[in-house]
């Protein structure tokens, strides 16, 4: 019997989620035997041209992760998902935006000024930047469009399940592989990792207070942490209470606050509202001026409650001016 088929690819994407995919190490073997990867292109010399040889549906399941930015990811979504029985959002900035979805605080155009005329590090004079078509001796060159948001896969094309993580860890990717295989693949929509709060499976859950009556906040690098003792107990902030479980606490194991890259639970709308809604409704300080004081200790709010969600969030983005760059959507 034909093995199913997979492809697994990449958009707006740090390369992360692909090595998470090599992290398997010698797993890889089993997922191996188990399927054939007709397309990963970070690995193996496929081209776009395979995919768009092959009849829809071809694709047992396909991994993208990365978020969508440009015209070209864009096209490759809807290429893929077309191709795929299940399509598969790896990843944080699959589901719902990732890192690159911090650049949604500031207008395309912003993003082009600074990238190619004012970083300290440009030398530009003639304020060239990159056209959509251009050409020289007889050739013509076209480059995908940067689009004027980063979104989400979902916000897209259709997703099948999101495998949540940044990137996803070994044992949750095998896990979701081995539940795509298994013949009774999980409900539609399925975040394919457990659905309950971190502080759940955190080695430090038993001393974070009931009561956590903030006077201050503080970050990892300006105090010496007690790698024992609730890091929201300490005064920093801690995405555990907000985020789903999955990863074993990787992060407070390690003396480090979790910053959210799992994800919401199922029951949270807005991963980020959620952990403040919750955090500025334990701070000790009643008069406004001492809870701004309180406050002053997260100086980056967005990057600090939104820092894998903030395509996916109820903000989405920050609304910018008349966009000079021209192209209208999206
Ligand atoms: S989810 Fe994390 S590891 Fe994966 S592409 Fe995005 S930033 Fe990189
Ligand atoms: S350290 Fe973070 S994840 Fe662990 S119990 Fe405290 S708030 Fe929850």
């Amino acid at each position: 019997m034909p093995k199913p088929k997979i492809g697994i690819y990449w958009c707006a994407s740090c390369g992360g989620c692909e090595e998470a995919v090599v992290d398997l190490a010698e797993d890889i073997l089993g997922v191996v035997e188990a399927v054939d990867i007709v397309f990963w292109p970070v690995a193996m010399d496929f081209k776009k041209s395979d995919v768009l040889a092959m009849p829809d549906g071809a694709l047992a399941a396909t991994l993208l992760n990365g978020a969508i930015r440009t015209s070209e990811q864009e096209e490759m979504a809807h290429l893929l998902r077309r191709k795929s029985q299940y399509l598969v959002a790896y990843g944080a900035c699959a589901c719902s935006g990732g890192i690159p979805g911090l650049a949604n605080q500031f207008s395309r155009e912003q993003i082009l000024r600074y990238v190619y005329e004012e970083a300290p590090t440009v030398a530009n004079g003639s304020k060239t930047r990159p056209q959509l078509q251009s050409g020289s001796d007889g050739d013509a060159l076209a480059l995908p469009e940067f689009r004027r948001v980063v979104r989400a896969l979902d916000q897209v094309v259709d997703v099948d399940y999101y495998i949540p993580g940044c990137p996803p860890t070994p044992k949750i990717t095998q896990a979701a592989i081995a539940a795509l295989l298994s013949g009774k693949p999980p409900p539609k929509g399925s975040v394919l990792a457990p659905d309950f709060a971190l502080c759940a499976e955190c080695p430090r859950r038993d001393t974070k207070p009931a009561d956590l009556s903030f006077t201050h906040f503080t970050r990892p690098h300006q105090v010496l942490l007690d790698p024992a003792k609730c890091l929201l107990a300490q005064g920093v902030v801690c995405m555990g209470p907000a985020t789903r479980a999955g990863c074993e606490a990787l992060c407070p194991a390690g003396n480090m606050p979790c910053t959210g890259c799992f994800g919401p639970t199922l029951r949270v709308r807005d991963q980020g509202a959620k952990m403040l809604s919750s955090l500025c409704a334990n701070i000790a300080a009643k008069d406004e001026a001492a809870i701004n004081r309180v406050l002053d200790g997260i100086p980056d709010p967005v990057g600090t409650f939104y820092r894998y969600s903030l395509p996916h969030s109820l903000l989405r983005r920050k609304v910018d001016l008349p966009d000079p760059v021209g192209a209208t959507a999206p």
